[in-house]
């Protein structure tokens, strides 16, 4: 037998249904906050990703699925949604002319090769907002208040907002390296990977999940201690507009992203203090390190079979559909062309209609009609039928009225 991949998975059913319910409200606050749809290929060249995430980076590192097509090209499946997005934004020159912002949000499965487990898979999807053209930290706050409210409007209300600012380029570079002077002395004491990292990228050992409880990291240097006036005003800004929008945020100083690209603003989404639902920040380097121009950049990616996970485990209520609103039984062949009439007619008219596809007899019917939980039944009768009549039963009630079977439609109408 052929199985499934290892951290891949089969939506069906009702998780279908779950996931179709909450892209409904995701891409209704989408349209509020006036973000426009993209959708970018599953895959690009590897060249894109291992610039625009990081080479240094461990989902560079380990985590990329890597390979070469019959063309011999170096290819690479999406691991995340900016990249794409930002090559998307290039190639297209939307840099050209920005008198708005250029505002997108996507709904893209992703591909890393990790250790799955709970919430963490190598098949998984992320909404991910994206704003190019703005360096105003009124844009730093509405992504985040974008992030915030879907997190609300999906009945997640513990929600909190991580926040941090790495500062600018200078900021972040006096940062870089303290933190080297401040890690070097201790190298043994730190993990294979950060021995690593503490030349190449010495911010990342702070979000080290071997070493997250060393006492080392949680008496780092902290990067708002680094930020130079221009950063620290700017990060005061954020918190102020933050508070006027009611945000619940916290800071946290030892919040860097796994990424290289960020700069001033990075924020994670945690639910009751726990695990990270989404995260984003500012990019302003990255649309130049992709071959663009400068242009400043802020953005959000959810992680979304985690928000969908965490909506189970918070019992909230998502509404699931799982009944029809009439099934048409019939024995004679003439009363099941009158059946294939009637369904089309409900199904054109808005209806959620069945009928038997399967030969069955009329005791096996009438269990279908509770397996679907039918709302209504109609068992046709060619008695009835010659009269233009057919007799339609409230499957709740089991009241029984006979109408036209020209007013069907009418009917149900009036009593769905
Ligand atoms: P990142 O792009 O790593 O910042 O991820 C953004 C969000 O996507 C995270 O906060 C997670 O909620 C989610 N995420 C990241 N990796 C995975 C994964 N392997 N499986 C499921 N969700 C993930």
């Amino acid at each position: 037998m052929i199985i499934k991949q290892k951290g891949t998975y089969d939506i069906y059913g009702d998780l279908a249904k779950k996931r179709a319910y909450v892209d409904e409200i995701l891409a209704s606050i989408s349209e509020k906050y006036n973000y426009g749809y993209i959708e970018t290929p599953v895959f690009e060249s590897s060249e894109l990703f291992h610039r625009g995430v990081g080479e240094s980076t461990d989902m560079v590192q380990k985590e990329t699925y890597d390979f070469k097509d019959r063309g011999d090209r170096e290819l690479t499946l999406r691991p995340e949604g900016t990249a794409g997005v930002v090559r998307w934004f290039i190639e297209n020159k939307l840099y050209g002319n920005m008198t708005d912002p250029v505002k997108v949000f996507y709904n893209m499965k992703m591909y890393r090769y990790e250790r799955p487990q709970s919430g963490r898979n190598r098949e998984f999807t992320q909404w991910g907002f994206e704003c190019f053209g703005s360096d105003d930290v009124m844009s730093d706050a509405e992504v985040i208040s974008l992030a915030y409210n879907a997190y609300r409007l999906l009945g997640l209300d513990d929600v909190t907002i991580k926040i941090n600012s790495l500062g600018d380029a200078e900021s972040r570079s006096i940062y870089r390296e303290e933190l080297i002077k401040y890690f070097k002395p201790h190298i043994n004491d730190l993990c294979e990977d950060c021995r690593e990292r503490l030349n190449k990228n010495p911010l990342r050992i702070l979000d080290c999940k071997v070493d997250a409880d060393n006492d080392l990291l949680k008496n780092a240097p902290k990067t708002l201690d680094y930020l130079n006036e221009e950063s620290k005003k700017r990060f005061e800004d954020l918190k102020n507009l933050l508070d006027m929008m009611d945000i619940n945020y916290e800071i946290d100083e030892r919040l860097v992203r796994g990424l290289d690209y960020y700069n001033h603003t990075v924020f994670e989404v945690v639910l009751n203090n726990s695990y990270a639902l989404g995260g984003g920040g500012r990019y302003n380097g990255l649309v130049e390190t992709l071959g663009g121009p400068s242009v400043p950049a802020v953005g959000f990616a959810m992680g979304y079979d985690r928000t969908i996970l965490a909506i189970e485990e918070q019992g909230i209520n998502i509404p699931i559909n799982d009944s029809i609103d009439a099934y048409i039984l019939y024995v004679s062949e003439s009363e099941k062309e009158t059946a294939s009439y009637i369904v089309q007619d409900l199904r054109l008219n808005g209806f959620i209609a069945e009928t038997d596809l399967m030969e069955k007899s009329l005791k096996a019917q009438f269990k279908s009609v509770d397996r679907f939980n039918s709302k209504y039944l109609i068992v046709l009768n060619d008695e009835e039928l010659k009269q233009n009549k057919l007799t339609i039963k409230d499957n709740k009630t089991k009241e029984e009225e006979s109408i036209n079977l020209n007013d069907l439609v009418d009917y149900l109408d009036m009593h769905l």
